[in-house]
């Protein structure tokens, strides 16, 4: 057990979650959200509350951030007299949101200016890997600075150490995510179509679990969100539109064509246009419904 203190600045579906595994673990708190619903339940298991991440960045020597975009993580940083930046005791700022390396690279270099180390560790495994510490946490990072957090992340879940240039955990997970979401979109044309054929949705999903076409649609969006008609997989279409964009841009900047992955965007895209930002992704399978004019429901 542990009684250091450390940051943590939005504590969301991942954030909060990964924050409550730190309070379990014994580390003590000291939280910043700008929603007092994300932050009243840790007020109510003895977490301090402050009122701008400058303020965390003055009570911790060590920030983590959990946040939805590259323009909040920026924003949280290195944004007026309020961001981390300005904390008279951070030394590092670990950046645990997808925000790709673009954003990490940027911040990575201010920080460096006053002497704040820079840590990206990217996650995988949604919320229920969350909740349980399973998570695949990439990090980018000097080696020295990785002996010091890992037991911080260990708490999180599996790290994979990518090497110390800032934004390149970033591109990894980016990587996955495209995958992830090219696993969604492609998993809801192929049911659609079975299910407008005749074929039962639950049949089809557990032939295709015991075939080579499984992944991680079949596997876990389709059997836990969409074959129950619940879709609330727990992450937002925006975000997950978010991911594959910064994706996508990213494979442009280094001169790699995607087209493939310029798809999924673009079907990510219409979801978002059609059921809102705030929506769960599996409401890609809802789009292919309304286009197909059936339910792919167990
Ligand atoms: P979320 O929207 O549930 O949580 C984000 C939190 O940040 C919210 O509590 C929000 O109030 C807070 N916030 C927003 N702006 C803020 C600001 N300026 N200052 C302080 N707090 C602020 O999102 P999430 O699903 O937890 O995702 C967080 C990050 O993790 C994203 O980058 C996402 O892409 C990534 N991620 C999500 C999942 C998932 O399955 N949900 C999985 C892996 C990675």
């Amino acid at each position: 057990m542990t009684d250091q203190l450390v940051g943590f600045i939005g504590v969301g579906r991942m954030g909060g979650p990964m924050a409550s595994r730190l309070l379990d673990a014994g580390y003590r708190l000291c939280i910043y959200d700008v929603s007092a619903e994300a932050t009243a339940p840790f007020a109510a298991r003895g977490a301090q509350l402050a009122a701008s991440p400058a303020e965390v960045a003055s009570s911790a020597d060590i920030v983590l951030v959990s946040l939805p975009t590259p323009d909040i993580v920026r924003q949280v940083a290195l944004g007026g007299n309020a961001g981390v930046i300005n904390g008279s005791k951070v030394r590092l700022m670990i950046d645990l949101s997808t925000t790709g390396p673009g954003v990490a690279t940027e911040v990575a270099a201010k920080l460096a200016e006053r002497r704040i180390g820079w840590v990206d560790a990217p996650v995988s495994g949604g919320v229920t890997g969350a909740k349980a510490g399973t998570l695949a946490v990439m990090v980018s990072c000097p080696q020295k600075t990785l002996g010091e957090i890992e037991p911080i992340l260990k708490t999180f879940g599996k790290t994979f150490y990518t090497g110390d240039k800032p934004g390149l955990a970033q591109t990894a997970k980016l990587a996955n995510n495209l995958l992830a979401g090219a696993a969604l979109v492609a998993t809801s044309e192929v049911m659609a179509m079975g299910v407008k054929a005749g074929l039962d949705a639950k049949v089809l999903i557990d032939i295709i679990n015991a075939s080579s076409g499984r992944n991680s649609a079949t596997q876990d969006k389709f059997p836990r969100a969409i074959l129950p008609g619940t879709f609330d997989f727990g992450f937002a279409t925006g975000l997950s539109y978010k991911d594959v964009r910064l994706c996508v841009d990213e494979a442009e900047a280094l001169g790699v064509p995607m087209v493939v992955g310029a798809a999924v965007r673009e079907m990510l895209a219409v979801t978002k246009a059609r059921f809102g930002a705030d929506s769960d992704f599996t409401s890609v399978a809802k789009l292919l419904e309304e286009w197909a004019g059936v339910k792919i429901r167990a």
